[in-house]
């Protein structure tokens, strides 16, 4: 399974509970403010991601759409 993520940065807080609940650790804290003031999360390697939802899950701010290939290089 291949997974891709997309963060909407202006909907972000900074929490940080998704980098945290990631088991690839591939989201961090981005060092560019969004527009309502915070360091979005972003993603690193997202060729690791497994789409496996645990960051979107653990979002409060619903930000994190996540998609799935089942073959594929759906990451891209
Ligand atoms: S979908 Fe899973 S692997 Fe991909 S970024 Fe989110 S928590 Fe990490
Ligand atoms: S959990 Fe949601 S609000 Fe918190 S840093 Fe991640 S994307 Fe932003």
């Amino acid at each position: 399974m291949k997974g891709r993520i997309v963060i909407n940065r202006d909907y972000c807080k900074g929490c940080d509970y998704c980098s945290v609940a990631c088991p690839q650790k591939i989201i961090m804290l981005d060092t560019k403010f969004n527009s309502t003031g915070f360091f979005p999360a972003t993603i690193v390697n997202m060729y690791k991601c497994t789409g496996c939802a645990m960051c979107a899950i653990a979002c409060p701010e619903i930000a994190i759409e996540v998609w799935r290939s089942e073959e594929g290089d759906g990451a891209n």
